[in-house]
């Protein structure tokens, strides 16, 4: 009995099963030069588990997220990927960066290549797939997102919201277990920010497992399991859309909340 109870007391042996988890934050913290950006950041992201991250500008929600797939270095703490951890060795960094899609506010789409060519680049050249196979994927996924008619066009040719569109095609492409969004419709026109949530509705009923900074509360509502609030470089309170909403927590959540609704 005594024996049965240690066993199951040992912390390897009841440490969260990795393949439950897609994404293990402990402890982070975070400098830029004597500026402290990220403050004892503990978060924990299930398989297929959609996040929504907001907090005021400056609270360290993009530092965070670029930290998970190491487009930006972090001083203490730890990150777990998919089983992988972030560290300095750039072959983990890169099977790291396979794994998680991202989009972000300006697209950084490829200006001088077409829509489907800045699909097939990343499984190409990094993933070595056939380029006939590489296309068919892409037309695939540029048809998931409602522009396989924009294939042969060129970013600069597409309104904003397509463009954002093609970028969250082109993430896909590469078959990422997670996706993260930063702020992906903040640089749309107004009536441009609907057919971007739509897609990003679609994805999470797809079972993706979604990091999304974003202050469209709406989107949230809808499909967030948790919301993370997050102020001065820390996450100041975690709860279901629901709660977050009609019964926040903590003063700073209150303010904000009071601000952007
Ligand atoms: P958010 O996405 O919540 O608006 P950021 O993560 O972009 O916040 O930035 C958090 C803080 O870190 C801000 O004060 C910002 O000015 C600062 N910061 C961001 N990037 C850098 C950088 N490369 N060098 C120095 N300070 C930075
Ligand atoms: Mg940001």
């Amino acid at each position: 009995m005594g024996v049965t109870t240690e066993t199951r007391a040992d912390p390897a042996a009841t440490a969260a099963a990795p393949a439950d988890i897609a994404v293990k934050i402990s402890g982070l913290y975070k400098w830029f030069g004597e500026f402290q950006v990220l403050a004892d950041v503990d978060l924990e992201v299930a398989r297929g588990e959609r996040i929504v991250i907001c907090g005021p500008s400056g609270s360290g929600k993009s530092t965070l997220i670029r930290c998970i797939n190491a487009l930006e270095p972090f001083q203490r703490g730890s990150i777990v990927v998919d089983g992988v951890s972030v560290t300095d060795d750039l072959k983990r960094i890169d099977e790291v960066r396979r794994e998680v899609g991202m989009v972000f506010q300006q697209f950084n789409l490829f200006p001088h290549l077409t829509v489907l060519q800045n699909c097939t680049l990343a499984p190409i050249h990094v993933r070595k797939m056939p380029r006939k196979e590489a296309e068919e994927i892409a037309m695939r996924y540029l048809a998931r997102v409602r522009i396989p008619e924009q294939a042969g066009k060129y970013p600069a040719q597409l309104s904003g919201g397509q463009q954002q569109r093609v970028a969250i095609a082109r993430a896909l492409c590469m078959s990422p277990k997670i996706m993260m969004f930063d702020e992906p419709t903040s640089a749309l026109d107004p009536e441009m920010v609907k057919e971007v949530l739509d897609t990003m509705v679609e994805l999470a009923q797809t079972g993706m497992t979604m990091l999304c900074v974003t202050h469209e509360m709406g989107f949230a509502r809808q499909v967030a399991d948790r919301v993370v609030f997050m102020d001065a470089g820390q996450i100041v309170e975690v709860n279901t859309p629901e709660a977050f909403f009609t019964s926040p927590q903590h003063e700073r959540t209150k303010l904000f909340l009071g601000q952007i609704l």
